[in-house]
């Protein structure tokens, strides 16, 4: 395809109405029929990027092998697309502003005044330009964060705008709003969706396809009358029904034709039907497993499951590969005691430990570890969650008493957990963070050499702490190993039990790296661990 076309998604009535997995389809779509795509999600708040955001406010944070610390629908767009996503593809509104200000600086506007017509709107045009100018896609699908109407989205929706009038037949947007259902008339109702496309038509944008969200089937009436209000062909209103898992999204787009609708309106053949041979076998072998395991999930920010989205994910992908259901029984580490632990921990055939920072809920993932490890349940502790299980070894197998990380008690007596040298004197917060890809090298024999099947393998960071190479020999002469090593620095990046059924702590993130066509071979060698676990049981 010789010039790249430009997708871009809206939303209007409400937020959650999944700009992201209708982004993620579409894109699956038109990749499964042989175009290259990407997708590109623009952040209308000030930060400049999500990683100093709590989990509470905008759930995970997602790391991308560059170590941009971005949203987490791009964990979505890798999840389905498989391909991987960079800073280029996540900006926010602090961003955009970040780098006018410093071209202002700089003096580069040549003492024009700085405004956000045409400053800031050239800026948003740039970033979204890049990704078909440089990395030379087919598509580029970018997703509009908010909603229409609210007054941070207005520069991104100007640049929109400005973008399909310099690029006629070049572009088009998708639209997605909200369709409710009055229990009390028994009714479905499009006049929020007229609404919506009002407020963007009066921002002089039309939009060229409707996604409609909806909790029941809509009619043909129903459709006709939208697309008579909202000057759109009635094939060009799509319907978005809420379904039981976010996988069969793209299959029932496919239903809905959306990829042929965008494929027709820009004037490209359709010849090939999407390449879904791998999807469907997914989606089959996630609905027919009849087999469940439940995995405890220890973290604390429980109450909001979107903060370890990848996690879950993983573990979806993990389930079907294995043909099981995983069942994540959600575990507030904060109530985690000495007296709680063995009745909320007794029904699970495996534990997870969660990322996290600070030392809230520390103490009861430590308690976790201990009991994962005594009582021969698999465990896998991620970053955070390795760190625990490190604590723990060298408080009861070494008899380090109150080892610690100098994240929690900084002058612990036994820092097992430490800063690097090299990392003391950086003060700001951010600087001192490992982020992005690192290479770590396999140890022959272990239980990981045995999941990855491979000598050295990438995997993504985000973190400040280490693990203490001072205490190296110790772990591993009472039995805990170092079973991951980055051959650059040294660092160790999994440690791992010998005598266990399946006990390994990993410093880098591996579900950041799982999608649906490959699962990630920790995960899925960690659900096939609990299995047998449970079978065991019986
Ligand atoms: N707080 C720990 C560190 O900074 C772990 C971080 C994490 O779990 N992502 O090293």
């Amino acid at each position: 395809m010789s010039k790249t076309k430009y997708i871009f998604v809206t939303g209007g009535v409400s937020s959650s109405l999944g700009k992201g997995i209708i982004s993620a389809s579409l894109g699956k779509l038109l990749q499964a029929r042989g175009y290259s795509v990407t997708i590109q999600k623009l952040d209308p708040y000030i930060n400049v990027d999500p990683g100093t955001l709590n989990p509470y406010e905008h759930g995970e944070c997602f790391v991308t092998d560059d170590g941009a610390e971005t949203d987490l629908d791009l964990g979505h767009y890798e999840r389905f697309l498989n391909i991987p996503t960079s800073q280029a593809n996540n900006i926010t509104t602090g961003r955009i502003y970040q780098s006018v200000i410093l071209k202002e600086r700089r003096g580069d506007y040549l003492g024009k005044t700085v405004q956000v017509i045409p400053h800031i709107t050239d800026e948003i045009k740039h970033r979204i330009k890049i990704l078909g100018n440089k990395f030379k896609n087919d598509f580029v699908i970018t997703e509009i964060g908010g909603t229409v109407g609210d007054i941070e989205s207005l520069p991104y929706i100007e640049a929109v705008r400005q973008l399909r009038w310099e690029m006629p037949g070049e572009s088009l947007v998708i639209h997605l709003t909200l369709v409710p259902f009055l229990a009390a008339s028994g009714e479905l109702k499009t006049k929020p969706t007229q609404h919506s496309v009002k407020l963007l038509l009066e921002n002089g944008i039309q939009p060229d396809i409707l996604v409609l969200r909806t909790e029941h089937q809509l009619t043909a009436e129903l459709r006709a009358k939208v697309a008579r209000f909202c000057n759109v062909d009635i094939g060009s209103v799509i319907q978005s029904i809420d379904v039981s898992t976010i996988y069969e999204v793209p299959i029932l787009m496919a239903e809905e034709k959306l990829d042929i609708q965008v494929l027709e309106k820009l004037k490209l053949e359709v010849k090939e039907r999407p390449e879904l041979i791998q999807w469907k076998a997914f989606l089959k072998k996630m609905t027919d497993a009849s087999e469940k395991v439940i995995i405890a999930l220890v973290g604390k920010y429980i109450e909001l499951q979107d903060s370890y989205k990848s996690i879950v994910e993983s573990f979806v992908h993990a389930g079907a590969a294995n043909d099981v259901k995983v069942k994540i029984k959600w575990v507030d580490a904060e109530k985690i005691d000495e007296q709680s632990i063995n009745s909320i921990l007794t029904d699970v055939d495996g534990i997870l430990i969660a990322p996290g920072f600070g030392h809230r809920g520390v103490e009861g993932k430590i308690l976790a570890a201990q009991y994962a490890r005594e009582k021969a349940v698999p465990f896998f502790g991620i970053c955070l969650g390795m760190q625990c299980a490190v604590i723990e070894f060298a408080r009861n197998v070494l008899k380090l008493e109150n080892a610690n990380s100098t994240e929690m008690i900084a002058n612990t007596q036994y820092p097992v957990i430490d800063l690097m040298n090299e990392q003391k004197s950086i003060t700001d917060l951010g600087g001192t963070m490992r982020l992005g890809s690192y290479p770590c090298k396999i140890k022959k024999s272990s239980i990981v050499e045995k999941a990855y099947n491979a000598k050295l393998v990438n995997e993504r960071h985000r973190h400040r702490y280490e693990f203490n190479n001072a205490y190296i020999k110790e772990f591993e002469d009472k039995g805990m190993i170092a079973s991951g090593i980055n051959p650059d620095t040294q660092l160790v990046e999994i440690m791992e039990i010998t005598n266990h059924p399946w006990f390994v702590g990993v410093q880098f993130h591996p579900e950041y790296k799982s999608t649906v066509v490959n699962p990630h071979p920790l995960f899925v060698n960690f659900i096939k661990a609990t299995l047998e676990n449970k079978l065991n049981k019986k």
